[in-house]
């Protein structure tokens, strides 16, 4: 193995005019032996033919079948050379009957040095996409499903349950009573970010109350499931009382004091959100309107409308983001509460007078309160704002109320899933008016500059906010179900598919920092886009924690959504089985319950376990949902189908048909057995067969053999038949080694060791088995992460299954032997369990037949075309800034930094790109698209911190650690300071919270004596 990293000493940012003389890294381990391995090529695909209609992107498979030479097969991923979006502005030029090809590779081949060569004919054709009208199954409620047996999957939801029952319901009620003039005498303070200074406040208690429902689903009828109630009933019956002090009625108007008449235009325009405005505003609570209820005063939402931008102490956070979170609380209540109407035994008074409501009674409180504060945010931006899109940004904010501008804001403007559970609620009402009222507020909070392009399948989602966006489209196609507009349904299917191909991760996730980056840059990314010590020693350190888990949360509940409108297309279930059982069943630490923000993803990397609390932070939030309800998409059905969608220990019933239908099977499982465990009914069963299931599928009915012809990532279907108790279905399916594979062959690194290495260009993934992620501790720096496997992987093999009970129970794991080497191997251990620092992704060489290993002759500059098109665009923003006369800092396109080294790396970038094509190699001119990319993707808007303005904080935080004694105040001051350093690496960081970090560390440092 030859060592680079010695040779570069140079700062990561020289490093673009040496990559290619000296880019040579060989595999690590010796391949002669494996060269003697069978090998297998690929030997057929079909055909890739797509019929596009005008004005749109093609829909290009991100993953199809191939067969292989020695009669295998399986799906593999694609990568097309479409993506540059000049490219795809053109292709929506062309004409109905327009024919053209798409070029694309596999990703992870060696056929030739760029992949597996694929073409993709396309026809410009005068039609629109065929849309589903509606929904054709549901998944059976959470309610209905319960997860069985001494497994992971018990364990972690047993650890939620008991971490959910020591939180103080009055911290959750703390902010409320603040904010409506009630006294908070016996509420503790809340903390985190729902704390009294923070303007997030009440998102927290949001996730809490859906945690709260959750777990009622899965403990109704036991002694935890009593205490749960008890905390969902108190918390409906004080936030209605909150809300009821808003129904106030004004003589002048002759009615109750609406949304429409809080903070008239000329008030508004001089509000403030400083923190002593704030403390003001709550004693007005009976101007809020009627209906409000949020535990923050109305000034909040009403201060968005004057594009009061994410950036300082003086605005706002993200106002309709803590809104919907308390909406959706709510409405999981009365979901939750609605469909459980057998636990009479819940219910014990506390004392003879208690008043004690029914399940109904709660649900039905749930609902009125969440309807009436959503009939507020209708009132407030039906009267209060509008969209207008013409004109530039100055002109459209003229004017307060713009939607198009107000939610085009970094992070301001993240309205969380506003139109899911405003859609949710228009469904649930039956007042007419009310539906129509609703469901257009849902649609208020419609995002066109977002989704314009995304409805016609071109991919504006890269350097956007990761989880600002994922939940709008959720909420687009909740709203199909209302509005009907194939426009909706559009939307979440072009994302979803975009999300699959070009940025997720092996676990499901994406992002990095909190971002979308380029598209098929993920590896590359993962390198290089997010750095820790920035600016120290000159140094760059990629953190390998990306991938936020709000993103996987949301991207599993767009899935889901999605699956219900075409439950028989398996990509959806196989997607969701992949941020499940990997990502999300991962994110809790088993043994002190703690959850991820960001994941462990890349090299070395250790989950970074925190957040214990519903209000500690976002993930915080979702991370007290997600455990306790892993079962919310185990079963769909209909009214004649059910399909078993996920393989997990369960229990389900299906009230329309009246039967219990029992999965018994380990988790995770490569058998299960299905039993009609009570009553008889007449219905097909639809079975997933996991893509990944590739050597082996078979179904026994009663003990008879089913399927004998089956298609990996498909359902195998028993027709509908009269289904009696004691009907047992056995599916069974091996496990099978294979490799997800990143989408670029990540030509450069930055690591601890070797700052700037450059690699000899190689394909990354990360190694399967199953649905499952393997992970290794046993590779800690990119020198010892190469590689040469055969193409049948026969070097990584399976180990014995460790039996195991709660978090151990049935462990998968396997060794990996290098060919020539000795030994026991390197160990690998699935995903979800590894909580020490591991590697996930290797660059791995798979050996392909010689005979069929040809060279691309053609140079490929789309890449760094595209790079180039970009950093262009970027430098116009910034020089039309720059020319302006009166300049507000803060609104600066891009902040000075990252704008320095983008100026720096386009001048390299154009010098490779004009080079005479027999003077430059393929090498060159990828490392110099590389290395664009990188800066294209370190870029802040001007508003935001970067890394280098870290160093001050940095030095104080290291004095401040070193300090052997420290008071709380100096351990909090330290531990909030460490908080600001990840969320201004992660790309969300402001230039407030580090002075505000400064502060608090040095007057703690000053009391430390
Ligand atoms: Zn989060």
């Amino acid at each position: 193995m030859k060592k680079l990293h010695s040779i570069f000493v140079c700062t990561l940012w020289l490093v673009a005019s040496m990559v290619p003389a000296m880019a040579s890294s060989n595999p690590t381990h010796d391949v002669s032996e494996s060269s003697k391995a069978k090998k297998r090529i690929i030997k057929k695909i079909a055909p890739i033919v797509v019929e596009c209609p005008q004005g749109t992107n093609p829909r290009l498979p991100w993953q199809v079948w191939v067969t292989y030479s020695d009669g295998t097969g399986e799906w593999r991923q694609t990568r097309w050379s479409n993506a540059a979006q000049q490219t795809e502005q053109t292709e929506q030029t062309y004409l109905v009957g327009h024919k053209f090809t798409v070029d694309g590779v596999i990703t992870g081949d060696n056929t030739t040095e760029n992949g597996y060569p694929i073409t993709a004919t396309v026809t410009v054709v005068n039609k629109n996409w065929d849309v589903p009208a509606q929904p054709v199954a549901e998944p059976l409620p959470l309610t209905m499903v319960s997860i069985t047996g001494d497994n992971r999957l018990t364990w972690n939801r047993n650890l939620d349950i008991r971490e959910i029952l020591s939180w103080d319901i009055t911290q959750q009620l703390y902010n409320y009573r603040d904010t409506y003039g009630l006294s908070i005498e016996g509420y503790k303070v809340a903390d985190g970010w729902d704390s009294p200074t923070t303007k997030l406040k009440g998102h927290g208690s949001g996730h809490y109350m859906s945690a709260l429902a959750f777990a009622y689903a899965s403990t109704y009828g036991t002694p935890e499931g009593r205490q749960i109630r008890e905390r969902i009933e108190r918390m409906v019956n004080e936030l209605r009382a909150c809300q009821e002090r808003t129904f106030v009625w004004s003589d002048s108007l002759g009615r109750y004091f609406e949304a429409r008449d809080y903070a008239p235009e000329p008030v508004l325009k001089e509000m403030k959100g400083t923190w002593a405005a704030f403390n003001e505003y709550k004693k007005d609570y009976k101007h809020y309107g009627y209906g409000y209820l949020n535990a923050i005063p109305a000034a909040h939402p009403a201060l968005i409308e004057c594009y009061r931008a994410y950036h300082n102490e003086e605005w706002v956070w993200a106002p309709y983001y803590t809104i919907h979170k308390q909406l959706a609380g709510l409405i999981d209540i009365a979901n939750v509460m609605n469909s459980i109407t057998t636990s009479l035994n819940d219910v014990q008074p506390r004392q003879n007078t208690d008043r004690r409501l029914t399940n109904k009674q709660i649900a039905e409180k749930a609902l009125l309160i969440a309807k009436d504060m959503g009939l507020w945010v209708w009132n407030r931006l039906h009267y209060r704002t509008y969209v207008s899109t013409e004109g530039d940004k100055a002109q459209r904010q003229a004017r307060p109320g713009n939607r198009y501008e107000m939610w085009n804001m970094y992070i301001a403007g993240e309205v969380g899933g506003m139109q899911e559970s405003l859609s949710r609620l228009s469904e649930m009402v039956t007042d007419p008016t009310e539906k129509a009222r609703l469901l257009e507020a849902a649609n208020c909070f419609d995002s066109p500059a977002f989704y314009q392009p995304l409805s016609t399948n071109m991919d504006d989602i890269r350097t956007r906010h990761a989880n600002q966006h994922i939940p709008m489209i959720t909420g687009a196609l909740r709203s199909y179900r209302g509005n009907h507009k194939a426009y909706y349904y559009n939307i979440a299917y072009n994302f979803w598919n975009m999300i699959q191909g070009r940025y997720a991760y092996a676990m499901g996730g994406v992002g990095n920092g909190e971002m979308f980056r380029q598209p098929y840059s993920q590896m590359l990314s993962m390198n290089t886009s997010v750095s820790r010590g920035w600016g120290r020693n000159g140094n760059t350190v990629p953190d390998p924690n990306i991938n936020e888990t709000c993103c996987a949360y949301n991207l599993a509940k767009l899935t889901k959504d999605l699956n219900c409108f075409d439950p028989d297309d398996a990509r959806y279930m196989d997607y969701y089985e992949r941020v499940l059982y990997n990502q999300i069943i991962g994110s809790v630490n088993p043994e002190h319950y703690s959850c991820t923000y960001q994941y462990a993803v890349g090299m070395n990397a250790q989950k970074p376990f925190g957040n214990e609390t519903p209000q500690s932070t976002c993930c915080g939030g979702t991370g007290a949902e997600n455990h306790v309800k892993y079962q919310e998409a185990a079963y769909f059905v209909n009214d004649n189908t059910i399909w078993v969608a996920l393989y997990m220990p369960t229990v389900a019933q299906w009230a329309q048909k009246d039967v219990v239908i029992e999965q018994e099977c380990l988790w995770p499982a490569e058998s299960s057995k299905i039993k009609i465990k009570k009553g008889s009914a007449t219905f097909a069963m639809k079975l997933r067969v996991p893509y990944w299931a590739t050597q082996g599928f078979s179904v026994k009915l009663n003990g008879k053999q089913l399927a004998k012809k089956y298609q990996p990532c498909s359902y195998f279907e028993i027709p509908a038949r009269l289904w009696n108790e004691g009907d047992i279905v056995e599916v069974t399916m091996p496990f099978t080694t294979h490799i997800n594979w990143g989408p670029d062959k990540m030509e450069l690194a930055a690591t601890t060791t070797n700052p700037q290495q450059p690699f000899t260009p190689m394909w990354v993934g990360a190694i399967m088995y199953g649905p499952l992620v393997m992970t290794t501790e046993e590779v800690k720096t990119w020198d010892e992460a190469d590689f040469t496997l055969s193409s049948d992987l026969h070097e990584v093999q399976p180990q014995p299954v460790q039996a195991g009970t709660g978090m151990n129970a049935n462990l998968y794991t396997l060794r990996l032997f290098p060919s020539g080497e000795q030994g026991e191997g390197l160990l690998f251990v699935p995903d979800y369990y590894e909580t020490h620092r591991s590697t996930h992704y290797l660059r791995l060489n798979v050996l392909t037949d010689a005979k069929g290993n040809k060279q691309s002759s053609k140079l490929t500059k789309t890449m760094l075309e595209s790079a180039i098109k970009i950093a262009k665009e970027r430098k116009a923003e910034q020089e039309k800034w720059n020319a302006l006369t009166v300049k507000v800092p803060a609104h600066a396109p891009w902040a000075p930094h990252g704008y320095a080294r983008l100026m720096e790396q386009l001048a390299n970038a154009e010098a490779v790109n004009a080079k005479d094509a027999k003077t430059v190699s393929q090498t060159e001119i990828n490392a110099a698209a590389s290395l664009l990319n990188m800066v294209i993707n370190t870029m802040r808007p001007g508003n935001l911190a970067e890394p280098e303005d870290l160093t001050e904080l940095q030095n104080l935080l290291t004095q401040c650690k070193d300090i052997r004694d420290k008071t709380t105040e100096l351990r909090e001051a330290i531990s909030y300071a460490d908080m600001v350093v990840g969320y201004v690496n992660g790309g969300s960081g402001t230039k407030d919270m580090i002075d505000k970090a400064l502060d608090r560390l040095k007057t703690a440092r000053a009391n430390n004596k």
